[in-house]
């Protein structure tokens, strides 16, 4: 199997030659043609299996077959929440990379850095937005951002965000988001409150377990 057979588009298999990336892991496999086709996705991954490339490629690759309009400017397409800055950079820099033969923009909103410049950047615009839960929700109750428009939302390591106690950072940012959406869960374990999550927030979803 080749990225050329998942269908991705020239401009981002230039970016992932770039990386040296041959050929698509298992998890890409399975992921990259349930998201092109709108579904959504239930993944049980560990970090390391190139999880973070089964979302963020073909999110790239939706956002960037969709341009933004010049009269409405430059919306948050696509959110993706993270439990750790570390992850969060991590996310950020594999979109920058993935995404580098694009017009799209990301930024990444994460804690303990100075909140004026993340302020900065969400106001010239990003199609998606890397974020960590707690810094995320100071914002959204500044109303600072808008998610009004997002149509892709991913929920990363999301066992780690209910351990570290963000959840209900996670419940109440989801709640401005638009119901119609396509949605990414990713959790290594299914304790209860995850599994009740799953329930109530994917509709019909792929299932990918590596
Ligand atoms: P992740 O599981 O997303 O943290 O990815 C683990 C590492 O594998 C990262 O350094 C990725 O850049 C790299 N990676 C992901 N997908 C591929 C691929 N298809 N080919 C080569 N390296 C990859």
């Amino acid at each position: 199997m080749t990225f050329n057979e998942l269908n991705i588009v020239p401009e981002i298999l230039n970016a992932l030659s770039k990386e040296n990336y041959t050929t698509p892991t298992p998890i890409q496999e399975q992921a990259i043609p349930a998201v092109l086709a709108g579904r959504d996705l239930l993944g049980c991954a560990q970090t390391g299996t190139g999880k973070t490339a089964a979302f963020a490629v073909p999110i790239v690759q939706l956002l960037s077959e969709q341009p933004n309009k010049p009269h409405t400017g430059r919306r948050i397409r696509s959110l993706i929440l993270t439990p750790t800055r570390e992850l969060a950079l991590q996310i950020y820099d594999n979109i920058q990379a993935y995404s580098q033969y694009t017009q799209l923009r990301c930024s990444a909103i994460i804690g303990g850095v100075s909140q004026k410049a993340q302020e900065r950047a969400l106001k010239q615009g990003a199609d998606i937005v890397i974020a960590t839960p707690g810094r995320l929700n100071d914002l959204v109750n500044q109303k600072c951002i808008d998610l009004q428009y997002v149509q892709i939302l991913v929920l990363d390591e999301a066992d780690r965000m209910l351990d570290m106690g963000f959840i209900h950072d996670v419940k109440k940012i989801i709640a401005k988001m638009p119901k119609k959406r396509q949605t990414l869960f990713f959790s290594a374990t299914m304790p209860p409150e995850i599994a009740s999550m799953v329930k109530s927030l994917l509709v019909n979803p792929v299932k990918v377990n590596i």
